[in-house]
């Protein structure tokens, strides 16, 4: 199959063919027509599948798809480290770069102050850390998720592993219920279980 074929508008197939992706990976295949159609999703897939542009296509094309007129925060992706987010980051704003999508990062060892002068702006996508994005969430007013449409729970075991449940959960409960939702995960334990059991409704298995 190729990009053209999955539906998505021209400045993103711009901006993959500007990276140099030729056709889409498996997991893209699979995840990216599901996601389009707003539907909740739990894949498992390794770092290095190309799961990064399986969530961020869709993501952007809604975004196009459904521009809004009040700045908003609209998504949110949760990643276990800082040098994930840096990654997911990097690839989000790659893949918007011919829209006027605006992707920020939250993330522990910047400062406090500015990541919440950027987050009242209402960046349409925000990739965060879970305690970071905690932190500005119960401390700085004017910072929420009232409006977020999409979630994204980035390599999920290990974000339970590195300990951030309560953390995780306490953002989900956050997060708008009428929403979709996407589960990435390198390994489908008992506890990945519970928490795609917490945050997903109904979602389409994927494994890649
Ligand atoms: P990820 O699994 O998201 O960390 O991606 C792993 C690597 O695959 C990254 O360096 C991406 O730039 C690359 N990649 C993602 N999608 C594709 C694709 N369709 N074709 C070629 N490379 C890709």
């Amino acid at each position: 199959s190729s990009f053209q074929e999955l539906h998505l508008s021209r400045p993103l197939l711009k901006a993959v063919s500007s990276l140099g992706f030729i056709k889409p990976t498996v997991i893209q295949s699979m995840v990216i027509p599901v996601a389009l159609q707003g539907k909740d999703v739990c894949a498992s897939s390794r770092t290095g599948s190309g799961k990064t542009a399986a969530f961020a296509l869709p993501i952007l094309e809604r975004l196009l798809y459904r521009p809004r007129r009040v700045a908003a925060t609209r998504v949110l992706v949760l990643t276990p480290t800082r040098e994930l987010a840096v990654q997911a980051h990097a690839m989000m704003e790659k893949l918007a770069a011919f829209t006027d999508i605006r992707c920020y990062i939250v993330i522990g060892g910047v400062k406090n102050q500015l990541q919440e002068t950027e987050l009242r702006k209402k960046p349409d996508v925000v990739v965060a850390t879970p305690g970071r994005m905690i932190d500005h969430l119960r401390n700085a007013p004017g910072i929420g998720f009232e409006a977020l449409e999409i979630l994204v729970l980035d390599e999920a075991d290990r974000l339970l592993e590195m300990g951030f449940t309560e953390e995780v959960q306490e953002l989900v409960k956050m997060c708008p219920q009428q929403r979709q939702t996407m589960l990435f995960s390198a390994t489908m334990t008992h506890d990945v279980d519970k928490l795609a059991a917490f945050s997903l409704r109904r979602p389409v298995r994927v494994t890649a």
